[in-house]
C-alpha cells in the first residue's frame, strides 16, 4: 500500500475557454509538506479548491482525485472531517470576538463545548494569541487575524491542513512564526499542502513543491534537488551598460562558462563557476556587481519566465 495522502492524476478545470488547470498530476505523501508555487493565475487555487471539494473537475475517464482514499467529487464531507482549510481571505465575523469565532466553527465540527473550550485555548497559546481571547476581530492586526485563521482550521486537529497563500502581505517577523508552527505540525505528522508565490517560503518549509504555469505543472521536486539539477551555483547581477562595456574585454571561453538572463536594466549572468564570476566582477568594478548564490526564485524565473504574462 502507498503512503500518499493526496494522489492527482491528469485533473483539467475548464472555465468557459480558459484549461486554469491543464491535465496535471502529482502525489502528496502522508506527513509533508507539499507546496504549489506560481505565478499569479497559474491555477493553484484552483487546484486546491478541486481537492477540497470546492470546485469540480472536468469529467474524464484518466482524471482522479483521491483525498486519503476519499474523492472530492462524490465525498466532499469525509475529507471535510479530516482537513483543516486556510482560505486565501481571511473570512472572520468581524462583529464577534476571537473566542466566539472560533466557538461557531467548533459547533459545525460538532466539538462537545467543554471539549472546544480546551481545544481553543491550546490554539490560542499555540498561536501565541492567549491575550486576545476577547478581543474583537476588527481591532486585531492582519497576522492576528491570519494566525486565528490557522487556529481555526486545527480545531478539528485535522490529519490535513490546505492553505491557500498563508503568509501574503504579512511582514516577517509573523511569517517566520507562521513557518515555525506549520513546521511544529509536520513534525505531528499532520500533511500540509499550501500555495504561496514567495520563494522562501516553500524553500523554508516545503518537501516538495510543484511549480505551476499557465495551468500546467512546469516542474516538480524536492526543492534542494531542482536547484541543483536545474540551475547553476551562482549569479552575478550586473547594470545591462556595464555589462556592454566589459564584455568584449572578457576572453571567449569565460563567454561560454556563463548563462545570461536580462531583465530591465539588469543583467544576470548565471555560472558553476565563481571564478569567472570574479573575473566579471574585477573586470567591471566591484561596486557595479553583486554575486550571491542562485536561490528557488531564480529557478523559478528561469522555468515561468522574467516577463509577467496575460494573467498578471
Ligand atoms: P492562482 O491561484 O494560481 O493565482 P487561480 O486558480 O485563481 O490561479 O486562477 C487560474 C485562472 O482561472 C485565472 O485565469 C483565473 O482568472 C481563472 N479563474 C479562477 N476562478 C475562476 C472562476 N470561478 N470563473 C472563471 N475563471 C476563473
Amino acid at each position: 500500500m502507498n503512503n500518499n495522502a493526496i494522489e492527482i492524476e491528469n485533473v483539467s478545470k475548464t472555465y468557459k475557454n480558459l484549461k486554469a488547470v491543464n491535465d496535471v498530476s502529482f502525489q502528496i505523501e502522508d506527513a509533508t509538506c507539499f507546496c504549489l508555487l506560481g505565478p499569479n493565475g497559474a491555477g493553484k487555487t484552483t487546484l486546491m479548491k478541486m481537492i477540497y471539494g470546492r470546485a469540480l473537475r472536468d469529467v474524464s475517464p484518466k482524471s482522479k482525485i483521491r483525498v486519503y482514499g476519499y474523492d472530492p467529487q462524490t465525498e466532499a464531507l469525509m475529507i471535510k472531517h479530516l482537513s483543516g482549510i486556510v482560505p486565501q481571505e481571511n473570512n472572520l465575523d468581524e462583529e464577534l470576538n476571537v473566542s466566539e469565532n472560533l466557538k461557531i466553527y467548533s459547533k459545525f465540527y460538532g466539538i462537545p463545548s467543554a471539549e472546544a473550550e480546551k481545544t481553543i485555548s491550546f490554539l490560542l497559546e499555540f498561536m501565541e494569541l492567549s491575550d486576545k481571547k476577547n478581543a474583537r476581530i476588527r481591532e486585531l492586526s492582519g497576522g492576528m487575524k491570519r494566525r486565528i485563521v490557522i487556529a481555526r482550521a486545527l480545531l478539528n486537529n485535522p490529519k490535513l491542513l490546505i492553505l491557500d497563500e498563508p503568509t501574503t502581505g504579512l511582514d516577517p517577523q509573523v511569517r517566520h512564526m507562521i513557518w515555525d508552527k506549520l513546521k511544529h505540525l509536520k513534525k505531528e505528522k499532520t500533511t500540509i499542502l499550501l500555495t504561496t508565490h514567495y520563494m522562501d517560503e516553500a524553500f523554508q518549509i516545503a518537501d516538495n513543491i510543484v511549480i505551476m504555469d499557465k495551468g500546467k505543472k512546469a516542474m516538480e521536486g524536492a526543492p534542494h534537488r531542482l536547484m541543483t539539477q536545474n540551475i547553476e551555483k551562482y549569479v552575478m547581477e550586473i547594470k545591462t551598460g556595464i555589462f556592454e562595456h566589459i564584455s568584449g574585454k572578457m576572453s571567449e571561453n569565460t563567454g561560454q562558462a556563463i548563462r545570461k538572463e536580462i531583465s530591465g536594466e539588469t543583467v544576470f549572468i548565471y555560472s558553476n563557476d565563481l571564478k569567472i564570476l570574479s573575473c566579471y566582477s574585477d573586470t567591471a568594478g566591484e561596486t557595479h556587481c553583486y554575486i550571491r548564490q542562485t536561490n528557488l526564485e531564480d529557478l523559478f524565473l528561469k522555468i515561468t519566465g522574467r516577463k509577467l504574462n496575460e494573467q498578471q
